[in-house]
């Protein structure tokens, strides 16, 4: 794959042609139909090899058993905002979750509307401790995948903060809305590279970070996206995430142990938005 040329636009989901970007040793280019950045170097390691135990617990999560106060009320404020766009999720819902990690939001969901759930998950680790809540939940290299998720037939399918760590995020999500029931839910959150934040940083702005971070895309990416697959854009806006105050912490140069992370006070969310994060929700619009 080439900095530039006509390609598969794994943002907008259609054929489109590349123009590079930022300086060549970034290996990254820039859609010209949606404007999404597309990160196309090989990748170091396997994907299930990036999200071992050490990613959430030091790397991209200082501790992530910690950050689950906050996560809950992010999961809560998503449930809120799916209800607010007239798609609510309740008991005869049947939700597939995308990179569900430890499955918090589907036993959420599970606990509160009585939905059945189905999640994907690359990392073994997040899986056993999804699996340990009793959930569902395959790895999206397992090949009895897509038989489970055309048994399934969801009607919802979310993926929260998946869609930049994804090789093939538009790929990935046609394959599964080809299983899904006509009038299926999809509900996003992810980067937004036509951010002011991340026209103004470029580079060097915070959530660009290859390998973990693949694809980008704009706005206009995931309104394309949808549009093109008969989906009425139902929410478009920035999301802000509450994060406990131990990663704060963390920022100021300290570790979370030596911050004494087992104090209680270090879990309490914090709110933050820097608007470069989107949250999408949209209605295939079937008969
Ligand atoms: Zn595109």
């Amino acid at each position: 794959m080439s900095a530039s040329g006509t390609d598969f636009c794994e943002n907008c989901g259609s054929r489109a042609s590349f123009a590079p970007l930022f300086p060549a040793a970034h290996a990254t280019r820039c859609c010209g139909r949606c404007g999404g950045w597309h990160y196309f170097a090989p990748l170091p390691a396997p994907a299930a090899e990036l999200y071992d135990r050490d990613y959430f617990f030091g790397a991209e999560y200082r501790d992530y058993d910690l950050s689950r106060p906050a996560q809950h009320i992010n999961f809560q404020r998503k449930l809120r905002l799916l209800a607010q766009a007239g798609c609510g999720i309740g008991a005869s819902s049947r939700v597939l979750e995308l990179g569900c990690a430890t499955g918090d939001f589907l036993a959420l969901v599970r606990r509160q509307t009585g939905a059945a759930t189905l999640g994907v998950e690359i990392s073994a680790f997040a899986r056993g401790r999804a699996e340990e809540q009793g959930l569902s939940v395959l790895s999206p290299e397992a090949p009895e995948l897509a038989q489970h998720v055309a048994e399934f037939a969801p009607d919802f399918i979310v993926a929260w903060d998946v869609w930049e760590h994804l090789p093939r995020p538009a790929s990935v999500l046609d394959a599964h809305l080809a299983a899904a029931q006509p009038q299926v839910v999809v509900a996003l959150t992810t980067v937004d590279a036509s951010s002011a934040v991340a026209r103004l940083r470029g580079h060097r702005w915070r959530q660009f970070h290859p390998p973990t971070h693949l694809n980008y895309p704009t706005r206009r990416s995931l309104r394309s996206f949808l549009q093109d697959r008969s989906f009425r854009v139902r929410s478009q806006q920035s999301f802000g995430y509450h994060r406990p105050l131990l990663e704060y912490v963390g920022a100021l140069g300290l570790q979370p142990r030596e911050a004494g992370a087992s104090q209680r006070w270090l879990t309490h969310p914090v709110y933050l938005n820097l608007f470069d994060t989107q949250l999408v929700i949209g209605q295939r619009q079937g008969s």
